[in-house]
C-alpha cells in the first residue's frame, strides 16, 4: 500500500482484538476504541475453551483449527498462557455412548482427529470423571484452554508494543458519518468517528465489533439481522488442594445436544428425545455442563442459555442448582469453594457463524459469534481481511 489505510476498530473484545491484529499485520494503521475501562463483555466471562470440536465438520472446523494456530502463535509471541490440553466428552447413558461411537466411526471421513476411550483410559487422563455409570468418552486433542480475563487484558498491550495499534479505553463511539474530502484536486471519502465525549477522529475504514450491544450503533440493522441475545450463568470452583489438576477440558453427554458437529450421528435424536421427556427443565434453561481449569487452578463451570432481549439482571439460584446437580452426575469435582458466580451475554445468529453487514461504505459490522467467539474470532478475522484484500487487489 502506498499510504497506510487508517482503520478504526470499535470494541476491544476478542473479535475486535482479532480484527486489530489481522489488520495491523497487513500494514494498516489501527486504532481501537473501547467504551469501558477495559473490555468486560462476553470475552472475559467465558470458559476460555478454544473448542474446534464444537464446530460443524468442514470449513468451520478447519477455520477453528486455524484460529487455534493463532492462539499458539500468541503463546509464543505474546506470552499468553495457552494449555493444549484437548477435551473429553463423557458418556453416562447408552444413547450418549452410541453418539460418541457413531462419531468416532465417521471421524476420519470428517477429518476430525479423535479417539474413543474406555472408563479406565478416561481415569488415566483426568481425576474429574464420575465413574458411576461411566460408559466411555471421546478424546479430541485439538482443544486449548486459555484464561480469557488475562488474555483479553494483555493482548492490547502486546498489540500496542508489537504492532503499534493505538487503544482508546473509556471511549464509547456514538456516531459514524461518511464525509467527503478534497485533496489535490480529487474527491475522496473518510469516516468521521465521534466519541460520547465529543472527540472526533477520521478513518478510511471502520470495523464495529460491538458484541451483544445491539442498540447503540446501527440498531435498526442489528435488530433486523436475526441476531438473538443469550444470557449464560457461570461459576468458578477454587479447589482446596492447589495441586489438583483436571487435565483435558470436560463436557457431558448433555453437551452433545449443543454443538452441531454431532448432528451427523443418528443417535443424537435419542439423546434429545430422552432429555426432553425426562428433564424438560434442562431444555427450558438450555443447560449442559462443561468444566475448564485455568492457569491458576480455578475450575470454570457452567452453563445455561436463556434467549431473548428481556435479560434478567439477576441470576437464578434455580439455574445454579440445576447446573450443580448435572455437574455432580458426570464430574467428580475436588473439594473446594464456589468463589465466583457471574453471567455473560452474547449475540448469536441462528444460521451464520458471524453476522456481517456494511451499513455505509467502508463501515463493517461484525458480531454474533455466539458461544464460539474464543474459538473462531481469529479465523474469522483472517478470513475477512484475506477476502477484503483479494477483492481490493491488495493481496501480497
Ligand atoms: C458465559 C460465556 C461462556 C462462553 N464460553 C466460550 C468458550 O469457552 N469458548 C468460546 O469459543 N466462546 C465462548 N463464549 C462466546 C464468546 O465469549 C463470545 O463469542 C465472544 O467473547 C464475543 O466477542 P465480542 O468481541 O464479539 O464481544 P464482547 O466481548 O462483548 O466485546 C464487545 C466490546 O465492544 C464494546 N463496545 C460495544 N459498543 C461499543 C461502542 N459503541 N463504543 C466502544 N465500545 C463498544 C463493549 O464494551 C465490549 O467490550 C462464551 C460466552 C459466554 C457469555
Amino acid at each position: 500500500m502506498s499510504t497506510r489505510e487508517r482503520v478504526a476498530v470499535i470494541g476491544a473484545g476478542i473479535v475486535g482484538l482479532a480484527h486489530a491484529w489481522s489488520a495491523a499485520e497487513r500494514g494498516r494503521s489501527v486504532t481501537v476504541f473501547e467504551r469501558h475501562h477495559f473490555a468486560s463483555g462476553a470475552s472475559i466471562r467465558n470458559f476460555g475453551m478454544v473448542w474446534p470440536i464444537g464446530q460443524p465438520h468442514g470449513e468451520l472446523y478447519q477455520m477453528a483449527l486455524a484460529s487455534r494456530e493463532r492462539w499458539l502463535q500468541l503463546e509464543r509471541e505474546a506470552g499468553i498462557a495457552v494449555n493444549p490440553c484437548g477435551s473429553i466428552h463423557l458418556a453416562h447413558h447408552p444413547d450418549e455412548w452410541q453418539v460418541l461411537q457413531q462419531f468416532a466411526a465417521l471421524s476420519s471421513s470428517l477429518k476430525v482427529a479423535c479417539q474413543l476411550l474406555n472408563p479406565n483410559e478416561i481415569h488415566q487422563q483426568t481425576p474429574a470423571a464420575n465413574s458411576t455409570g461411566l460408559l466411555g468418552g471421546l478424546l479430541s486433542p485439538s482443544e486449548l484452554c486459555v484464561n480469557p480475563r488475562e488474555a483479553v487484558r494483555s493482548l492490547p498491550r502486546w498489540l500496542e508494543e508489537r504492532h503499534h495499534v493505538r487503544f482508546y479505553f473509556n471511549s464509547r463511539i456514538v456516531s459514524l458519518d461518511q464525509i467527503s474530502k478534497n485533496h489535490a484536486g480529487t474527491t475522496g471519502y473518510a469516516i468521521d468517528v465521534k466519541t460520547a465525549c465529543g472527540r472526533r477522529f477520521e478513518f478510511d475504514r471502520v470495523i464495529i465489533c460491538c458484541g451483544a450491544e445491539l442498540m447503540s450503533l446501527y440498531p435498526l440493522i442489528l435488530q433486523a439481522s436475526g441476531l438473538v441475545r443469550c444470557k449464560l450463568q457461570m461459576l468458578s470452583l477454587r479447589p482446596d488442594n492447589p495441586h489438583w489438576r483436571q487435565g483435558p477440558l470436560l463436557a457431558s453427554g448433555l453437551t452433545l445436544r449443543h454443538y452441531r458437529i454431532f448432528e451427523v450421528c443418528p443417535s443424537l435424536n435419542d439423546v434429545r428425545q430422552r432429555i426432553a421427556a425426562d428433564f424438560p427443565e434442562l431444555n427450558q434453561y438450555g443447560i449442559h455442563v462443561m468444566a475448564a481449569q485455568n492457569n491458576h487452578g480455578d475450575v470454570i463451570l457452567g452453563d445455561s442459555h436463556e434467549y431473548g432481549d428481556d435479560i434478567d439482571p439477576f441470576d437464578k439460584s434455580l439455574i445454579e442448582n440445576l447446573i450443580l446437580r448435572e455437574l455432580s452426575k458426570v464430574f467428580c469435582l475436588p473439594p473446594g469453594q464456589i468463589h465466583q458466580r457471574w453471567h455473560g451475554i452474547y449475540a448469536k445468529h441462528p444460521t451464520l457463524p458471524v453476522f456481517e453487514a456494511t451499513p455505509i461504505p467502508d463501515v463493517h459490522l461484525f458480531t454474533g459469534t455466539g458461544g464460539a467467539g474464543m474459538t473462531m474470532a481469529f479465523g474469522l478475522a483472517e478470513q475477512f481481511w484475506n477476502r477484503f484484500d483479494n477483492r481490493s487487489g491488495l493481496a501480497s
